[in-house]
């Protein structure tokens, strides 16, 4: 092949790559908040005396594994990364089985189908560091990192213990990164997308409280109960890192749920998460 016709046929392979990268650039800003969901699969095969309940107590004993991307006016939030990295994906939509964590669906390929990569992401926020939410936190440390003192210093000790993938989210030590001192956060200055410290589970687990147009406010309960039973019951896991903090959290939160007539979506909660709309659907 000559070098001009060579050139040509590489020019005109950077201009489809060029116009393909310009169709996902995320779409325009909306007027009012939206949440999407993703699916991130599920785990399965759990002891429920681990959470303090005998099987009979349990309208369901799996888990969902989800996470979200609120998108705001001003900006966008990620919160929780899913439980299986995207490189263990094989490509081919088979599933992927790790222990008691299987996922179908890869996260970033769900994130694009609603119009966004990583680069459009402006905060990225984990609920907590147990690795059934961190597994793609990689990916996001571009972002701002908003995390609470007690949860990073913790995160990166010499040798952190417990349900924890360091490698996971190793990136997110360099990354920009807004510390909370067990405090609260208005993300966008407006009160509409508020981080809220709820320390226990681990020591400085957050949830997401959202007050969208339509809907009203959503509160995005990370792993502050597991299943719905512990609301009525008062049990905590008996994994928790402080169960006298996880009651006064759960107190506060239960507060703001009644204050505000807000929705609490617990994150593994199965029949929560059969009622809503998955990614490219959205909620607002
Ligand atoms: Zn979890």
């Amino acid at each position: 092949m000559a070098f001009k016709q060579w050139l040509a046929g590489a020019l005109v392979g950077s201009a489809i790559v060029t116009s393909s990268v310009e169709a996902q650039r995320a779409p325009p800003a909306p007027t009012s908040p939206r949440i999407y969901i993703f699916d991130n699969g599920a785990i399965s095969g759990l002891d429920p005396a681990l959470f303090n309940f005998k099987r009979e107590e349990l309208e369901q004993v799996d888990f969902v594994n989800a996470s979200y991307l609120i998108v705001h006016p001003r900006g966008t939030l990620m919160f929780d990364a899913g439980a299986v990295a995207d490189g263990h994906f094989k490509g081919d939509g088979s599933t992927v089985v790790e222990g008691i964590v299987s996922a179908t669906k890869p996260l970033l390929p769900q994130l694009a189908a609603a119009g966004y990569s990583p680069r459009d992401i402006t905060y990225f926020a984990l609920s907590h560091f147990h690795s059934d939410h961190t597994a793609n936190a990689n990916e996001f440390a571009n972002a701002t990192w908003i995390v609470q003192k007690a949860e990073r210093d913790f995160m990166f000790a010499d040798s952190p213990q417990g349900i924890i993938q360091p490698a996971s989210y190793a990136a997110l030590r360099s990354a920009p990164t807004k510390i909370l001192d067990n405090a609260d956060f208005d993300v966008f200055g407006d009160g509409s997308v508020v981080v809220m410290a709820t320390p226990g589970h681990t020591p400085g687990h957050q949830v997401v409280a959202v007050k969208l147009a339509n809907r009203g406010t959503v509160l995005l309960g990370g792993d502050l109960y597991h299943y719905p039973e512990e609301r009525t019951t008062g049990r905590v896991p008996t994994f928790e890192f402080n169960a006298e903090q996880s009651k006064v959290s759960r107190a506060r939160v239960e507060q703001y749920l009644q204050a505000n007539n807000a929705a609490l979506w617990i994150e593994h909660d199965l029949a929560t998460h059969a009622t809503l709309p998955k990614s490219p659907q959205y909620v607002d």
